[in-house]
């Protein structure tokens, strides 16, 4: 969805000021951060919004630019357009859809509004599109909040006009392979809004409630140097280990389960903390600030090839060709034609094996325990 930067309980960040209500009043005294990824997805949506006006015959005007279009770009704006088409073969009489459509659930949180990419609505049927086109994380759609909030705010709004007992929401993000998509009921979602989402956006609009750490913090402005989420964190340094030379299993386990939280955390804090010090001339105390690692490089190639010429090599032996990589490739003819030019010229290598926590949405993998395998041959 476009970026919503002005309600304070905004739907795209109520998965943290649900959760964490004082988040939501400290985070609005922070600048936003204008990532190439944002304006990326700003440049996405842009055209994806135009492409679905044009399907829609709605005459929208010259069509966007920017200096992040690319065939990928557009073959994904397309699909998510022909997705949007295919939920409106869903709807039974007349419906209409609205894009970019400005949606207020502030009945169930103060002030609260948010933009829905797509909105298509008909007697009975109520459908939520969220485009997204990051692929950094990938969103579900079950109990998204985000979607939810949507589905208050268009319930709200044409509840004069439509009757509908179904919604239906999606995600749409195609970056990451992902369309997935959930259903309400309309008492359902009202009654989340009445009892989850009123109470915590009442606490989250003062300020007031518990700071609680988790997923949600992942793009909170105050992440690095939050409180709350440090001590969560730290939580691990305070583990009571039973006595013995070992870690027993458990406790391993223990430590594996708790160190991509704990790993990304420093991470972060560890950016924040040289930014300060980079761009603010900030002292950190016990720490300094030196050049890092670097690598040597030609001053001038031309005049490093002239200088190799001269003593007598040939271009064979100083320069080299390259195939581009496969990820500039399927950039540089698009996903479709990338799988039809390469058919059967594309392999992936297993991944190297690697440790997981159960949620995680990939396949275990079935390895047999070496003994396991010498039991095999011996039969
Ligand atoms: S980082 Fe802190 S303030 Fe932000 S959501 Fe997490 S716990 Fe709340």
């Amino acid at each position: 969805m476009a970026p919503e930067t002005h309600a304070l309980l905004s739907a795209s960040s109520a998965h943290r000021w649900l959760n964490c209500t004082p988040s939501a009043l400290l985070e609005a005294g922070k600048p936003d951060r204008d990532s190439t990824a944002s304006l990326e997805g700003t440049a996405a949506h842009a055209l994806a919004e135009w492409k679905l006006a044009e399907m829609l015959g709605r005459g929208p005007g010259a069509r966007p630019q920017s200096t992040y279009d690319t065939v990928e770009m557009d073959e994904h704006t397309s699909a998510y357009v022909t997705h949007v088409n295919q939920l409106l073969d869903d709807h039974e009489g007349p419906s209409r859809v609205f894009i970019e459509q400005r949606l207020d659930y502030s009945k169930y949180a103060p002030d609260g509004y948010g933009t829905g990419d797509c909105v298509i609505i008909s007697d009975g049927l109520l459908d939520i599109v969220d485009f997204k086109y990051g692929q950094g994380v990938l969103v579900e759609a079950e109990q998204n909040p985000q979607l939810k909030l949507y589905a208050l705010g268009a319930l709200e709004a044409f509840q004069d006009i439509y009757r509908v007992d179904q919604v239906r929401a999606t995600i749409f993000q195609p970056r990451r392979d992902n369309t997935v998509r959930v259903e309400y009921s309309r008492s359902e979602l009202v009654e989340w809004g009445e009892q989850t989402v009123k109470p915590a956006a009442a606490l989250a609009a003062k300020g007031k409630g518990e700071f609680k750490a988790g997923p949600w913090c992942q793009f909170c402005k105050l992440a690095p140097t939050c409180r709350a989420r440090a001590e969560e964190n730290l939580k691990l340094a305070r583990l009571e280990f039973k006595p013995g030379p070992e870690l027993s299993d458990e406790e391993v386990a223990q430590v594996l389960r708790q160190l991509p939280d704990l790993t990304k955390w420093a991470a972060e804090v560890e950016k924040y903390a040289t930014q300060a010090a980079v761009s603010q001339g900030k002292q950190w105390e016990g720490m300094k600030l030196v050049a890092g690692r670097s690598v040597r490089k030609y001053a001038d190639e031309n005049q490093v090839i002239q200088a190799a010429r001269d003593a007598g090599y040939k271009d064979t032996d100083i320069f080299e060709q390259k195939l581009i990589t496969l990820t500039r490739m399927e950039k540089l003819v698009g996903k479709k034609q990338f799988t039809q030019i390469f058919d059967g010229l594309v392999v992936k290598p297993e991944g190297k094996p690697t440790l997981v926590p159960m949620s995680d949405r990939r396949k275990a993998l079935d390895l047999a325990a070496p003994e396991q395998e010498f039991e095999n041959l011996d039969k």
